[in-house]
């Protein structure tokens, strides 16, 4: 099933996408939300928006050994973790804003992860029980900021900095997809989620093991080496495999 949260006169609604039509739903997302059968419209007549709206936003940093060496960065021993502010998130073909502050602007494309159940000292082996959906998802970085502020959350924490989309997918086998970054036609990052360093199980048992993560939360897993800045005028394109197309453009702040 694909989740979607679309606009509906200033107002924002769930919804399922099915065969191009996105559907009225009710229950609560990524635990019981059901289609009522009624159409709203054809997908692309909709305005898709982020189809999260999380509590936590927890992300992981240097996941992928590549990355890490990219920036000349150790491969740490423990998953490296921070967070985004909610009001980081956006959706599909909503704009980045490149700060005014910022010198130097890049995006990260991820696999989100979204939770489904309650979950807290959750084990491993029961880790998937927990996932209630997966999405793309783009880590959007300050990098000059990042760098000289030592910890993460300006440089990561800009209004705008966390698009997600285009829908949530609930049945999904997420260990061996691409995960991808295109800007403006020009493909810049191609990795595979078999190359994370910490799989999705171990991360949900250590995250759960001091904070806890409630239905519709999410985890950014990390990003694939390739990285590189983007302009005002750029559009980005994360794609997941067998997750859709999440493209968002590049604007200065005014
Ligand atoms: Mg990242």
């Amino acid at each position: 099933m694909k989740i979607v949260r679309y606009q509906t006169n200033g107002s924002s609604s769930w919804g399922i996408l099915e065969d191009g039509i996105v559907r009225s739903a009710e229950g609560a997302p990524f635990v019981d939300l059901r289609n009522t059968g009624q159409a709203v419209g054809p997908v692309d007549d909709v305005t898709l928006l982020a189809p999260v709206a999380p509590r936590t936003v927890m992300c992981v940093g240097r996941n992928y050994r590549s990355h890490a060496e990219e920036f000349g960065n150790k491969v740490p021993d423990e998953p490296l973790l921070f967070l985004k502010p909610p009001a980081s998130i956006v959706g599909p073909h909503a704009e980045v804003v490149y700060p005014r502050i910022a010198g130097r602007l890049d995006p990260e494309a991820e696999l989100v992860l979204v939770i489904g159940r309650r979950a807290r000292h959750v084990a491993e082996a029961d880790a998937w029980d927990y996932i209630g959906g997966y999405a793309c998802g783009n880590d959007f970085t300050a990098r000059d900021i990042q760098k000289s502020d030592g910890q993460w959350t300006r440089g990561k924490g800009f209004d705008t900095f966390c698009p997600v989309g285009p829908w949530v997918e609930t049945e999904f086998d997420p260990t061996n997809v691409t995960v991808t970054c295109t800007v403006d036609g020009e493909r810049r990052q191609n990795g595979n989620t078999k190359d994370l360093i910490f799989s999705i199980p171990f991360l949900i048992e250590y995250i759960t093991r001091f904070t806890t993560l409630e239905p519709g939360d999410i985890v950014l897993s990390g990003t694939p080496e390739g990285v590189r800045q983007v302009q005002p005028g750029d559009t980005v394109t994360v794609e997941v495999e067998g997750l859709g197309a999440l493209p968002n453009s590049v604007v200065a702040e005014p």
